[in-house]
């Protein structure tokens, strides 16, 4: 199996900004949006003792509107969005080929990210350049948002609950927002905290009735809530450029992918409509150093890398509860994958309100406002402590 090493982001010292929070719910100015990743629906009622299957994502948004906050979204729709950039890339990187650094990496890991600009800075401009779930979605939250309900940026303040402790960390990058001097996430805080903040406020999961997310930056397919299991990321983005190729969704989304396990890490190639793309996928850094060791070195050839900092992805983030001598990474891993399955749609193309904000304001993948909004170049990165 894959590398089972703790979480390398936990120790981190992380800041609380919960009490901003509270202060933000309760002025009157302000219009407070939360979005939730998807590892956070696995594993946020694991305190209360509620089984995963009745702590569905529908009791967390109830859970959410709870505690305050004017609008509940969800991650899962800009992980679509990621999506929808991120195969546009590769399929550009594809097809020019010379053009481009290959292995393209993938980006919504903060962790990999702080990782290979530390460890490996000459590769950190093989990184995809689509900004994380997490930022494209605060970045259309105060452009694309903010014109509906028509506030100024300002107005609007952006929560993210995240399963990490590193998504503070890019949160804080000032290369990440798209207009100088606003901050598009303005707070991140991880599971436990949200925890803690259900708690405060006496809110009883067990009790919880669902209740549907806001639109319509609330929905998203199947392919974006796997993106909180390692190979989701990746997964999500070889269903969409299937279509993006051949103008189909592939014929069986749940084994089109035939993995060939290695030690270290996964691989796999396939042809679609004449293209032939090779990928691999990793966690833990470990595994990490030894898969970029490896292209580095020529033994290897891959055309898109996914890695994700810890093992099993984000569903064993270190902002996720903990239970002493328990790895529950895989389990929760395996939850998502089914809510996945049981998702009407599965492909990213497919969430209509991500096609609506391309017909409305984004108008393609890369196009000028796409770059402007979902891109962002890592190299630049201010890096922090
Ligand atoms: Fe954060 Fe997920 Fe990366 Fe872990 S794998 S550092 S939880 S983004």
């Amino acid at each position: 199996g894959q590398c089972i090493t703790h979480c390398p982001v936990a120790a981190l010292s992380a800041r609380d900004d919960t009490e901003k929070i509270w202060n933000a719910i309760s002025d009157p100015e302000k219009i407070v949006i939360v979005q939730p990743a998807p590892a956070v629906r696995t594993a946020w009622a694991e305190e209360a003792n509620v089984p995963r299957e009745m702590a569905t994502p529908e009791k967390l948004a109830a859970a959410l509107r709870h505690l305050g906050f004017d609008y509940v979204f969800d991650t899962n729709f800009s992980a679509d969005l990621t999506i929808m950039e991120e195969s546009a890339e590769l399929i550009e990187h594809l097809t020019h080929a010379g053009k481009y650094p290959a292995p393209m990496f993938t980006s919504c890991c903060p962790g990999w990210i702080r990782f290979l600009k530390k460890e490996y800075p000459e590769m950190v401009h093989y990184m995809s350049t689509s900004k994380s779930p997490m930022s494209m979605f605060s970045a259309i939250a105060k452009s694309y948002y903010a014109k509906l309900l028509d506030v100024s940026p300002e107005k609007i303040v952006c929560v993210a609950v995240m399963p990490c402790v590193a998504k503070k960390y890019e949160a804080d990058v000032p290369e990440v927002n798209s207009e100088p001097g606003i901050k598009d996430t303005d707070y991140v805080i991880t599971t436990r905290e949200l925890v803690r903040m259900l708690k405060a406020a006496n809110v009883d999961v067990a009790k919880l009735k669902p209740e549907p997310f806001d639109k319509p930056l609330g929905e998203g397919t199947g392919g974006a809530v796997i993106f909180g299991t390692t190979g989701g990321v990746m997964e999500a983005a070889v269903r969409n450029a299937y279509y993006m190729l051949t103008g189909k969704n592939p014929p069986n989304p749940d084994n089109f992918i035939q993995w060939k396990w290695l030690n270290r890490w996964r691989e796999t190639e396939f042809t679609v409509a004449g293209v032939t793309v090779r990928i691999a996928v990793t966690s833990g850094l470990g595994c990490a150093r030894d898969l970029v060791e490896a292209i580095k070195n020529g033994s290897v050839h891959y055309d898109f890398v996914e890695v994700m900092a810890c093992p099993g992805g984000c569903s064993g983030g270190g902002g996720q509860p903990i239970h002493e001598g328990e790895e529950l990474a895989w389990e929760r891993g395996n939850y998502l994958k089914d809510l996945d399955k049981r998702s009407k749609l599965r492909v990213s193309y497919e969430n209509p309100y991500i096609q609506e904000l391309y017909k409305n304001f984004l108008d393609k993948p890369l196009s000028e406002t796409a770059e402007h909004y979902l891109h962002t170049n890592q190299v630049n990165w201010t890096m922090t402590d």
